[in-house]
Order: structure tokens, then sequence, then C-alpha cells
């Protein structure tokens, strides 16, 4: 059965969903998403720690986030968007000095950033009050908060399904046809489509760990399944693109690297004595933990920089909490002295060699884009990256936001046109 559809999106996660909401917001509503696990369990869309901020370093990435940011206010509510700011800790005179030179760009895009000294920042954060000699500054940029990511996740593709666009759950490219369109240039011409074939739930999931990490598709299960003929085929598996370029022969540059959050609880049985969390943002501390309130909870996240490449999920429990997180914590707040592990998780960053993301048609393509690898940053990223991937297929051109800069090409130049991100975290 073969089928022609107008876009063929590859994965559903946040930055799939927004492509298809953004498509369906221009006209183009013969979009079709495919994905294995549409729940999410193997997205970084459902595992990530709900920050969104602009104070980024590079024009192209506070341009984009700044304008989900925008969006993100006009739904404030839905995505429980609270704008508590993130406050930034430095404890290296040098790198704060660079920060302050990204303050014009930030502020350009309508982000005040304010520079805290320590004494300020303790009268500000009172709840900061162990080591602050070691600190030479901080920043604050009070836009920038905290959100429900799977809100926005749902709105995005419920917009879209609203407007026509059909999202396939439990399935996967299985292979990938093209031709040459002219010398030197590649058409995807057919997509076959294969779908999980239903069993016991841990064959199932046998099953689908195998397809996500290796590709290999039982041989039983890769029959009589549909196929599309797209007029462009998105690739926007997240940490999982890899293995849909590798099909193509295009060079992927992003890398999975695993990142673990814990869950911790700081109330204290005299509730006389309890620190009130809930007003706080995100603070990222100079040893690059960040927390931030979450619930009844302080949700701490820390990526450890040994940390290999590759598709774990694992989460260290214990392990991590005692060895990264409590005494970067305690280091900082007595407040955490005495405080308690509840839980954790681990989800996949795709990270670039510049940290920043892949947009645009893939070389040696005519209708093939890339839209992935945005290490810690997709969500806050999302509204802008959908919006420019529907005007490349729309248009053939960005219209509001330049993303060329995000072009993978940018790697096999000089790094000055890298986008390097320092602020990734
Ligand atoms: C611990 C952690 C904390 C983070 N914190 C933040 C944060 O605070 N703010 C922020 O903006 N970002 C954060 N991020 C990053 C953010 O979560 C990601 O950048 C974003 O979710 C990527 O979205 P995506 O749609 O590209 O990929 P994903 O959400 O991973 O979606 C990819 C989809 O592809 C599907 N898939 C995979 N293989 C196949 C296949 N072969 N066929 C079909 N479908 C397939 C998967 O099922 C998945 O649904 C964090 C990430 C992690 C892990």
């Amino acid at each position: 059965m073969e089928e022609n559809v107008d876009v063929l999106i590859a994965g559903g996660g946040v930055i799939g969903s927004a492509i298809a909401c953004a498509l369906t917001e221009r006209g183009i509503t013969d979009v079709c998403v495919v994905d294995l696990d549409l729940s999410g369990k193997y997205a970084s869309s459902e595992l990530n720690a709900g920050g969104a901020r602009a104070t980024w370093w590079h024009e192209v990435n506070i341009a984009s986030c700044a304008n989900t940011i925008e969006f993100f206010e006009e739904h404030a509510e839905e995505f429980s968007f609270r704008q508590n700011g993130y406050l930034w800790l430095y404890d290296d005179a040098e790198k704060f000095e660079r920060a302050k030179t990204h303050h014009h760009a930030q502020a350009r895009h309508g982000l005040e950033i304010e520079l805290l000294d320590p004494t300020i920042l303790q009268q500000r954060f009172p709840v900061l009050d162990r080591s602050l000699d070691e600190i030479v500054g901080a920043t604050f940029s009070s836009r920038d908060g905290l959100l429900n990511p799977n809100e926005v996740r749902r709105y995005y593709r419920d917009r879209a399904i609203d407007r026509g666009a059909r999202f396939l759950n439990r399935h996967y490219v299985e292979g990938v046809e093209t031709s040459e369109s002219e010398p030197g240039h590649r058409h995807v011409t057919t997509v076959h489509i294969a779908e999980v074939v239903k069993g016991q739930p841990a064959d199932e999931e046998r099953t689908i760990e195998r397809i996500l990490t290796q590709h290999r598709v039982p041989a039983n299960e890769a029959l009589d399944h549909p196929s599309f003929r797209p007029r462009v085929l998105i690739n926007a598996l997240g940490a999982w693109s890899p293995i849909l370029s590798s099909k193509l022969g295009v060079c992927d540059f992003a890398v999975p690297v695993r990142r673990q959050i814990a869950m911790v609880d700081v109330r204290k049985k005299d509730l006389e004595s309890d620190v009130d969390f809930s007003e706080l943002g995100m603070i990222v501390d100079s040893s690059d933990l960040y927390f931030h309130p979450e619930g009844p909870y302080i949700l701490a996240g820390y990526s450890t920089p040994s940390e290999p490449t590759g598709y774990d999920f694992t989460y260290d429990g214990d392990r991590f909490f005692e060895n990264e997180i409590w005494p970067r914590l305690a280091h900082r707040c007595s407040s955490f002295e005495r405080c308690g592990h509840v839980r954790g998780w681990s989800g996949l960053y795709s990270v670039t060699p510049d940290c920043s993301g892949i947009v645009g048609f893939a070389d040696g393509f005519s209708n093939l884009i890339e839209a992935h690898s945005f290490t810690g940053r997709g969500v806050m990223q999302s509204y802008a990256v959908g919006r420019g991937v529907a005007e490349l297929v729309g248009a053939g051109r960005f219209e509001s936001i330049d993303l060329a800069p995000l072009h993978s090409r940018r790697f096999g130049q000089d790094r000055t046109k890298w986008v390097m991100e320092e602020l990734h975290i």
C-alpha cells in the first residue's frame, strides 16, 4: 500500500509536534507524524526539567528561545508557565566578564539581565547562605521561567490533529528509498513504515529497544506495512536521529548522552524552620548543578562530565543523589544540610560538537529536513523551530527568525561558524 503525503515527520516529541502544529497553521495539513511510542517513554520531551530561558550567548539561540518564551507567555496558564527567573552563579571572573558581553544581544530581545554582586545576591536570595566568598557575581533574568513541558507538547499535538495532521503511534521508519534528482542531489522517494507488533509487554519492550538502538527489524514484523511517498521528509527523532541519518547516508554530528535528575525533599519536621522555596525560579550553581522548586519537592539536575555517550536510561538512584546532588546543594545552602532523596530519572541529551541544535535541508538532498539535537534546549526553542521548519517547507526559506546558523554544514567549516554555547548544563 503506497500513499502520497505532503510532509512526513519521523518523531513526535516536542519538536516533531511543534513542526506539525506550525505546518497545519500555515495551511499545510497533509502531514503525518510517525512515532514508536507517543506516550513519550523514549522521548526527552517527557523527561526534562521544564526550564525555559533565553539567556544564551548566540543570536540564533537567544532569538529562537525569546520567541518561544513569548509564545509560552500567551499560554501561561495552560502550560503552568511561571516566570520566576533564572539565577546563574559564577565563580570564574573571566567567564563572568564574558557573560556580560552578551547582555546587549539579550536585551535586544527584551531580556533585561540584572548583574548581581555577592552582597546583593545574598540579600535577594537568602537561601544561598554558604560559600558565597567563592562567587564573583551572578546574573538574573526575570523573564525566564519554568513550565510543564508535557502540556506544551500536548498543545502542539492537539492543535495539529485538530487541523488535520495524523499521528501514527507504534510505527517507525523501516526503510527509505531515494533517487538522484539531479547530479549530486538525492530525493527521498519512498519511506517504508512498520508497526510494532502487539505482544507481551516485555517482548514488545525488547523489540522497541532493538528498533531504537540497533534498528534491527524482526523479519516477520516488516511485512505488508504502508509506504509513503512524501514531498518532504523531516528527521525529528531527537537523540535517535543518527539511526535514520545512517539509513540515508547523512552525516549526523550528534551523540546521545544520559542526563539524570533527582527529586529532593527538603521539608523539615519542624515547620517553623522551613525555608520557603516556592517563589524561586531556576538556580544554576557555579558547580553546574541546577535546581528549582517542583511541587512539594526540589528538582535538581547535574550532568556528570565523565558521562559516556550512548543510549542509557538507567537512573543511578541514591549513588547519584549522594555523590553528585546532595554535596553541591549543601555546599551552597544550609537548608539542604538535611534533606531526602525521593526518586529520580534519566533521559537523553542529543549533543552536538557546539551544543546547539541542527535545523535545515540536509546537504545533498532536495526534500530531507533535519530538526534535531537540541541538547538541553528543545522545549524552550520548540515554537521557533516549528515555525522555522514550516517556513522552509512552505516557502523554501526562513521568514521570521533566521535559523540558518543552525545548519549542520557549520561543522564542516572552521570553528568561527560553530554556535558554541557555554551556558550549557
Ligand atoms: C534530563 C533532561 C533535562 C532537560 N531539561 C530541559 C529543559 O529544562 N528545557 C528544555 O528546553 N529542554 C530540556 N531538555 C532537552 C529537551 O527535553 C529536548 O531537547 C527535547 O525534548 C527534544 O525533543 P525532540 O522532539 O527533538 O526529541 P524527543 O522528545 O526525544 O522525541 C523523539 C521521538 O522520536 C521517537 N522515535 C525514536 N526512534 C524512532 C523511530 N525509529 N521511529 C519512530 N519514532 C522514533 C521517540 O519515541 C520520541 O517520541 C532536557 C533533556 C533531558 C534529558
